[in-house]
C-alpha cells in the first residue's frame, strides 16, 4: 500500500495520456502553447506497464486524463488493457466531450461506467470563446448519446464576467439531464497570456447565485475527488465545489499523477516531478520503478501552495500534469 508522511493513503491515480488538445480553453493553456515532443511521450504499452505497477502497489482507481486524453492515438488499447486488469477497481475518464461520439464503442465495452465532462458555457459563442475552438452543439450532441450508457459529471470552471452569468443555467441543465456537476476554482498553472485573478471567483459566492434558484441540501457524498457535494433539492442531481483557494482539501489528498512524458507529480500545486520513464526503459523488471515510486511519496508536500491572488506559482500547465 503507498502511503505518504502524512499518513494519507494514495490508492487513486490520474494519468495523462497526451499534453495535446483539440481546444485551447483559455484559462487551461496559451493559443500558441508548445507540446511536448512526441519522442519524448510514454509509449501506450510504457502507460500500461507503469499503469500495473501503480496498480501491483494498492492504486484502486485510474483516471485517464490529459490534455484530451481521446484524441491520443492507441488510447482504445490502453481503455481495453487497462479494462481487463481485474485488481483495478475503477477506471475514470474526463474529457471535453469532443469525440465520445468516435470512441463510444470502445468506452461502452470498458470498464469505465463514470465520465467527466468539461463544459463552461451553454452559449454557442461564449463556448467558442472560451474554448477558442470548441463546438458547443457538439458536445451537447455527444453528451446526448454518451448519458445512455455512462453517469455523466460536468466540470465547469468558474469565471467571473465570462461564465458566471450562465452558472444558473448549467445547473438548471445539469438538472434537466440526471447529470452531476462540478464547479472549479480556476487555479494557477502556467502562463496564459492573461493574468487569472481578473476572472477570478469562488466557489462561495457561485454556491450563493445557485441558491437563489435551488435549495441545496448538505450531504456527505463522497467520489474520492476533492470535491464537496450538495444534492440539489427536488432532482437527482448533486452540485459539487471544487476549491483549491476557499476550502482547502489537501488533507484527504489520496492521488498521484503521471503525466504523458514518465514523470510522477505528487502534487499538482508543486513543480517538483520524479523521472519514471528511465527507469521504465532501463530495467524489463519493474522492481526499480516501484521502489522509486515508494521512495518518492516521502517527498509529497502536504498541501499546495496556491494563493488567494490567483498568481501562476506552477510553471505547467493543467493540461500538462493532468487535470
Ligand atoms: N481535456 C479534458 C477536459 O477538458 O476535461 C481533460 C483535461 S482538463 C486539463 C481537466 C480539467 O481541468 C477540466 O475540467 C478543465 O476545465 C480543468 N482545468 C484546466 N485548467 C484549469 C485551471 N487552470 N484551473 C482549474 N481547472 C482547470
Ligand atoms: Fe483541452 Fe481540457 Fe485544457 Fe480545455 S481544459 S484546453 S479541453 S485540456
Amino acid at each position: 500500500m503507498l502511503q505518504d508522511p502524512f499518513k494519507r493513503k494514495i490508492n487513486y491515480l490520474r494519468l495523462s495520456v497526451t499534453d495535446r488538445c483539440d481546444f485551447r480553453c483559455q484559462y487551461c493553456m496559451s493559443e500558441d502553447i508548445e507540446f511536448m515532443p512526441k519522442h519524448q511521450m510514454l509509449t501506450i504499452e510504457e502507460m500500461n506497464r507503469l499503469a500495473n505497477i501503480f496498480i501491483n502497489l494498492g492504486v484502486e482507481k485510474i483516471r485517464l486524463t490529459g490534455g484530451e486524453p481521446l484524441v491520443r492515438r492507441g488510447v482504445n488499447e490502453l481503455i481495453d488493457k487497462l479494462s481487463q486488469n481485474k485488481k483495478l477497481k475503477e477506471l475514470t475518464l474526463t474529457t471535453n466531450g469532443s469525440q465520445l461520439d468516435q470512441k463510444l464503442d470502445v468506452l461502452k465495452q470498458s470498464k469505465i461506467k463514470r465520465i467527466n465532462v468539461s463544459l463552461d458555457s451553454l452559449c454557442s459563442e461564449n463556448f467558442k470563446k472560451i474554448t477558442r475552438i470548441g463546438n458547443l452543439n457538439e458536445v451537447l450532441a455527444n453528451l446526448e448519446i454518451a448519458k445512455e450508457y455512462f453517469q455523466i459529471k460536468l466540470n465547469t470552471v468558474l469565471m467571473k464576467n465570462i461564465n458566471d452569468h450562465e452558472i444558473i443555467d448549467l445547473v438548471s441543465y445539469a438538472v434537466e439531464q440526471n447529470f452531476n456537476i462540478s464547479f472549479i476554482e480556476q487555479m494557477p498553472l502556467g502562463e496564459i497570456g492573461y493574468d487569472r485573478s481578473t476572472s477570478f471567483i469562488n466557489s462561495n459566492e457561485a454556491k450563493k447565485i445557485i441558491e437563489k434558484k435551488y435549495i441545496l441540501e448538505e450531504n456527505n457524498k463522497r467520489t474520492g475527488g476533492p470535491a464537496v457535494y450538495w444534492k440539489i433539492k427536488g432532482s437527482n442531481s448533486f452540485v459539487g465545489f471544487i476549491s483549491p483557494h476557499s476550502h482547502n482539501f489537501c488533507d484527504s489528498c489520496n492521488r498521484v499523477r503521471v503525466s504523458a512524458d514518465g514523470y510522477l507529480h505528487l502534487c499538482l500545486g508543486h513543480d517538483e516531478k520524479v523521472n519514471l520513464i528511465e527507469p521504465l526503459r532501463d530495467h524489463d523488471t519493474d522492481h526499480a520503478v516501484e521502489r522509486l515510486i515508494i521512495d518518492s511519496l516521502s517527498n509529497k508536500p502536504k498541501s499546495h501552495e496556491f494563493n488567494l491572488e490567483n498568481k501562476t506559482n506552477v510553471i505547467r500547465f493543467m493540461s500538462h500534469t493532468g487535470g
